[in-house]
């Protein structure tokens, strides 16, 4: 049975009994909305580690003023069924107070990877994201932690938090979950019109289209320009961007791995997708 904590002692209560039996614990934050996607990433927690602790915490500093936080997707009920039948052992569920007894505010510093693509778009996200990610590590201390390719600047970013905090977790990563027709899932897909899903799936192609230009050896900027104009027919472009996919700096002749990264929107409904690829 999975267990639900909605309180810092208890949920460490159990913890340091795992611990007393040397259970290893891997650790899939979320922010609920389950899908595939995140049920991918708790069948690869499983299998790398004896405990596997989900949380479900819609983080309001992650949020600017104007966007969802007050309307992001709440299916609890259904959240808590997906991850018994995924045999999660804790979900751990708390509250905003929980998690920030001193407030909100931070002041966290995460340099130029913090500022460009998402976070240009969306000031002050991943501070908000290192700050939350941080005050869970440290409340759940897990052996490993399960991250999506998703959202791959998200990504890159915790591991340089991890790195430079010298944190002791391990951070593991799982390829993006798609849809039949190539959607990226997501929480956010829940607010698309029908007529808006049905076009959701050319960001993809467009992405992919991309890829198989710079493969074939068309230059850059050429190539992104091209995507662009292809993406622009069917959404608001926010970001398109080609860059080192270990780095998310330029390409240069060391790039081994190629990113590109890209932001749409669709209606009112922001989406993300990428596509990694080694040239
Ligand atoms: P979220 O609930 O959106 O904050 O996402 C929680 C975790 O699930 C993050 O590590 C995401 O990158 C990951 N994730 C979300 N959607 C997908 C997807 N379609 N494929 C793989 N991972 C995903």
């Amino acid at each position: 049975m999975m267990q639900v904590f909605n309180t810092i002692t208890a949920l460490q209560n159990t913890l340091d009994d795992w611990r007393a039996k040397d259970r290893t614990i891997a650790f899939v934050p979320t922010m609920g909305g389950l899908h595939d996607g995140h049920l991918a990433l708790v069948k690869l927690a499983k299998q790398k580690a004896d405990k596997v602790v989900v949380s479900i915490f819609v983080n309001p500093t992650q949020f600017s003023e104007n966007e969802d936080f007050d309307q992001y997707p709440n299916t609890f009920e259904q959240d808590v069924l997906l991850l018994e039948r995924n045999q999660v052992d804790g979900l751990f569920s708390p509250s905003v107070e929980q998690i920030y007894p001193q407030g909100l505010d931070a002041d966290i510093d995460i340099g130029e990877i913090g500022n460009i693509l998402c976070g240009a778009s969306r000031p002050g996200h991943f501070q908000g994201v290192v700050q939350v990610v941080n005050r869970l590590f440290d409340i759940v201390k897990p052996n490993l932690a399960v991250f999506g390719k998703k959202d791959y600047q998200q990504l890159l970013i915790i591991k340089q938090m991890v790195a430079q905090l010298s944190l002791d977790v391990k951070i593991i990563s799982h390829s993006i979950v798609r849809e039949k027709d190539g959607l990226a899932m997501s929480t956010r897909n829940q607010y698309l019109s029908a007529d808006e899903r049905k076009v959701s799936p050319n960001l993809y192609r467009n992405l992919l289209e991309l890829k198989r230009e710079i493969q074939k050896g068309q230059a850059i900027n050429v190539a992104v320009k091209q995507a662009r104009m292809q993406i622009e027919k069917n959404f608001k472009l926010d970001y398109i961007e080609t860059l080192d996919a270990n780095t998310l700096k330029q390409i240069t002749d060391n790039t081994s791995e190629i990113a590109i990264l890209c932001a749409i929107f669709i209606g009112s409904t922001r989406l993300i997708d990428n596509v990694i690829f080694r040239r």
